[in-house]
């Protein structure tokens, strides 16, 4: 077995190989909490959670997602609701977690805070300085990008033709365009801590680079996170952890998940169509989300619209319409084992069509099956493919009888018709025709006739 991995910096699928005999440490770029996670949000969550699941299966893997919970985005919401930041990134923190794990991610081994590692950075950050790597401006800190001759390598841009192309306004305390900021300082309304600079904050990109540090080591073995991140996020973590590690490279494999769009356009605060996994959640299973998330493979773009859930849901009804009324015993189910191909699938890159195409094959090989103890053997080997992927995870009469989280409930269904009736009658169609879709997307099914509306789960 060899796991293969796409890494960005080498543009290519590359044999993995962890830089201490089995052991692995990854790092993935978590959420800033200053509000719900948004389905895009999730894609890392989930593909990487699944990557984390594959490593554990070969390796002692150590596992860090972060939290930012000190940035501008975090001020900015504290003054508009005007609640306290501590406030704020509590309840997102516990949001993010709760709603992640609807998903079936799995919480990581670490989770490092930002605010808790303030002591780190400014250790990192003075190192920079003393290397030559950084320097102190009007108390900002910033870092020289020309002090770090590899800048550009993994987003793959050329440091002189960015500066050449650069037209922002620059800071008057900057050298060039491109150096970013380190430390900046605080207004006595805004979080700060004492530092050698001045009473300030850190800027985003150093807490990755010195939570990684102190949590993975200093060369770590993967980095992941959205594409959106290879620049500028993760080209400077790469440059400050090199220059603080004198020259020791940062990550061996950067791994960058493909983007989500809503029926084939950018989700978007302007255009109203951010879906938040906190309301998903309320009527559709998470495992349907996890699945329509794992559905494309983890590179490519991923279209999220009502029929990406129904696809799912439909998928889902089949794998546990295979696995409904086998019993299966707790030995052979701790005995069995995912086919060799579903897994092999996976650890070619997350080939997660691939793999899904196997555990349907697993599930048509179980529909065929009459002798009772292959069945039982099948069954057992499509809940081990379950637990790998995180699928299958409830009871199959619970599936079906809508009693899984995130199913509406009877009484609910039957609010929403009387309100879609009640906004028909008041020829407020839009909001007759959105219950629809809400119910539509929840596996209901509905039926107008002169008799009044009745409604079934599924299409
Ligand atoms: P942010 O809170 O914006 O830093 O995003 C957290 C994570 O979600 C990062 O890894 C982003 O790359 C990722 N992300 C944000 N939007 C999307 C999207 N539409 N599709 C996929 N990943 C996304
Ligand atoms: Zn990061």
């Amino acid at each position: 077995m060899t796991i293969q991995l796409h890494d960005t910096l080498q543009g290519r699928k590359v044999p993995f190989e962890p830089l201490k005999k089995g052991e692995v440490t990854m790092y993935l770029c978590g959420p800033t909490v200053y509000n719900y996670a948004h389905i895009g949000n999730a894609r890392p969550a989930v593909v990487f959670d699944l990557l984390a699941r594959i490593l554990r299966r070969h390796y002692k893997l150590t596992f860090a997602r972060n939290i930012t919970d000190v940035d501008d985005k975090i001020n900015a919401a504290s003054v508009e609701t005007g609640r306290p930041i501590d406030e704020i990134t509590a309840r997102y923190i516990q949001a993010y977690n709760e709603d992640m794990g609807a998903l079936g991610v799995q919480p990581p081994d670490v989770e490092p805070r930002a605010t808790q590692h303030i002591d780190v950075m400014i250790k990192m950050i003075g190192k920079l300085i003393e290397n030559g790597c950084a320097y102190e401006a009007e108390g900002h800190v910033l870092f020289d990008v020309g002090s770090y001759e590899r800048y550009g390598e993994l987003s793959k841009r050329d440091l002189r033709e960015m500066i050449a192309g650069s037209r922002v306004e620059v800071a008057p305390y900057k050298k060039a365009a491109q150096d970013f900021v380190l430390w900046k300082p605080s207004t006595p309304e805004l979080p700060g801590w004492d530092s050698p600079w001045g009473r300030g904050r850190p800027g985003w990109h150093i807490e990755c680079s010195a939570m990684a540090e102190k949590h993975l080591g200093e060369t770590i073995d993967i980095h992941a996170g959205g594409m959106d991140l290879v620049f500028p996020h993760h080209e400077n973590e790469c440059a400050q952890s090199a220059c603080a590690h004198g020259g020791a490279p940062f990550a061996r494999y950067w791994l960058h998940n493909g983007f989500l769009s809503i029926d084939q356009t950018k989700m978007s605060k302007s255009l109203g169509n951010v879906l938040l996994v906190h309301n998903l959640i309320e009527t559709i299973p998470g495992e349907v989300i996890r699945l329509a998330l794992l559905g494309a493979h983890y590179r490519q773009p991923l279209d999220w619209s009502a029929e990406t859930i129904a696809a799912a849901r439909r998928m889902l009804d089949r794998l546990y319409g295979a696995v409904r009324g086998i019993a299966v015993s707790d030995e052979a189910r701790a005995a069995a084992e995912p086919p060799e191909a579903f897994i092999a699938a996976l650890e070619d890159d997350l080939n997660t069509p691939k793999a899904l195409a196997e555990f349907f094959a697993l599930a048509r090989a179980l529909n065929k099956a009459n002798a009772p103890a292959e069945m039982e053997s099948l069954a057992a080997a499509m809940f081990a493919a379950g637990d790998v992927i995180g699928l299958l995870q409830s009871d199959p009469e619970e599936w079906f009888a809508g009693d899984v989280d995130g199913e509406l409930p009877a009484d609910k269904i039957e609010t929403l018709i009387k309100e879609r009736n009640a906004a028909k009658a008041e020829r407020d169609f839009e909001r007759a025709d959105a219950i629809r879709d809400q119910l539509s997307d929840a596996g209901i099914t509905i039926q107008d006739s002169r008799e009044g509306t009745t409604w079934r789960r599924g299409a």
